[in-house]
């Protein structure tokens, strides 16, 4: 990759990436951070503070991925770190239960109404995993509905029109999933009730769940229509389905309540992830306590997990759960709006054609003048003029994520200052988009 632009300031991450193509397939452990989307050197980071990473060769970002959302206070804050310090210093896996398990389930069951019991796991993709899992158990079903665009994790049955990665590297399906593991997956257009409505017609008695990003960030920010959420709640009541919210993305980041705290529609099942760890590997799934009695032991359907509920992950989730007050909300919502509209008068400057989409603060651009509604929409962006503002930014220390089809996400920690280097680093970037040819 080493002819592709701008790794020449980019020296010390190029050697990295070297070395860890010797040893890991495409030199990374998730394809996105590859930069194959974008082109050029992904950028290895050795530290970050509040809104900034550095990258091995020193120089600094302003941050707008957030490791993908889980640092909504900004890097290392200081009553995380302390809390993840006092924990480990107490050791790191008991491999027995803790009260710092009790105590995150107890914070997440206080917040979201409708949580009425969790399950700690390790990962967005065990959450999804295990909750679909646990609905075909407790409805003895075995089809589920998905909706294209839609990413819940790498789980076998649920990498069909999954977006993000795969939208992404324009892989339609992936080799390794079986027939059998798809074909009780049905993927609808989002935002299309009637044809949510049209397969519980065509599959009577069939369904166990639908599964949707309680408001999509995986194809970009793609938020339900008014009445989608709800409509499909509706849909899943009618026929003995259940509704399982993905709140991976969305969990106490859209909210001090995640997405439910926006559109208030009662999921039967939710899983969460990203914010809710802290940075650390955690995750949940839960919800109507009758449904998670069916998880063993108290119920047959078997669901584990060796580090489950891990005491340093679980005092890292609990000390920035704490941290976010509605204040904490509003803070990350106003700043997310004025970058929004720094973005937006950037890019209007120099003409170019573009649509910005945001679910309370999270936000994408899209490079086309018509709102995005599902998948099909937001392919149709010019992802090109895309590159072109992303290594633009990326020169001028500004960190976008390295495709086109994700979500931005800002933190608490973006202040005054932060907010200027993107505001000075716009306009040669709508520049470079509106020169960018495919
Ligand atoms: C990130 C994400 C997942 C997967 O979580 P991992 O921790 O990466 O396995 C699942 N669902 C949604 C909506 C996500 O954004």
């Amino acid at each position: 990759m080493s002819e592709l632009p701008y790794s020449y300031e980019a020296q010390a991450s190029q050697a990295l990436f070297d070395r860890a193509a010797a040893v890991t397939p495409g030199g990374v452990n998730s394809p996105v951070r590859a930069f194959q989307a974008v082109g050029g050197t992904p950028r290895f980071m050795v530290s970050g503070t509040g809104p900034y990473l550095t990258d091995a060769d020193g120089r600094s970002y302003v941050d707008l991925v957030c490791s993908w959302g889980p640092m909504i206070l900004g890097h290392a804050h200081p009553e995380v770190i302390a809390a993840v310090q006092e924990a480990v210093a107490r050791g790191t896996s008991f491999g027995t239960p803790g009260e710092g398990e009790v105590a995150l389930a107890e914070e997440m069951v206080a917040r979201i109404e409708p949580l009425e019991q969790v399950r700690l796991v390790s990962s967005g993709t065990e959450a999804t995993m295990s909750a679909i899992r646990l609905a075909r158990g407790f409805t003895r079903r075995a089809k589920v509905v998905k909706f294209a665009g839609c990413y819940h994790g790498h789980v076998d049955s649920l990498l069909a029109s999954a977006g993000s990665g795969l939208a992404t590297f324009a892989l339609p399906d992936t080799p390794g999933v079986t027939g059998a593991q798809a074909g009780d997956t049905i993927v609808l257009p989002y935002n299309d009730l009637d044809a949510v409505r049209a397969a519980f017609a065509a599959h009577p008695g069939e369904i166990a769940c639908v599964i949707t990003e309680a408001s999509p960030g995986n194809m970009g920010v793609v938020p339900p229509l008014p009445g989608f959420n709800q409509g499909l709640k509706d849909a899943c009541a009618a026929n003995g389905a259940l509704y399982i919210s993905d709140e991976v993305m969305t969990g106490f980041r859209t909210s001090r309540e995640g997405w439910y705290g926006v559109d208030g529609v009662r999921p039967d099942l939710m899983t969460f992830g990203k914010v809710m760890g802290g940075g650390f590997p955690a995750a949940a799934f839960g919800g109507r306590a009758d449904v998670m009695g069916h998880l063993a032991p108290a119920g047959p359907v078997y669901q584990a997990g060796t580090l489950s509920g891990n005491p340093v992950a679980t005092a890292a989730g609990l000390a920035q759960l704490r941290l976010l007050d509605d204040a904490a909300y509003e803070k990350v919502n106003a700043v997310s709006a004025r970058i929004r509209s720094l973005v937006t008068e950037a890019l209007t400057k120099e003409g170019v054609a573009h649509t910005l989409q945001n679910a309370s603060n999270m936000f994408s651009v899209f490079f086309t003048d018509r709102p995005v509604r599902d998948y099909d929409d937001a392919r149709t962006q010019e992802s090109f003029r895309y590159t072109a503002f992303f290594h633009s930014l990326l020169a001028d220390g500004v960190y976008l994520p390295p495709s086109a089809f994700e979500s931005w996400f800002v933190s608490t920690a973006h202040d005054d200052r932060a907010v200027q280097r993107i505001a000075d680093a716009l306009p040669a970037a709508a520049r470079a988009a509106a020169e960018a040819t495919a």
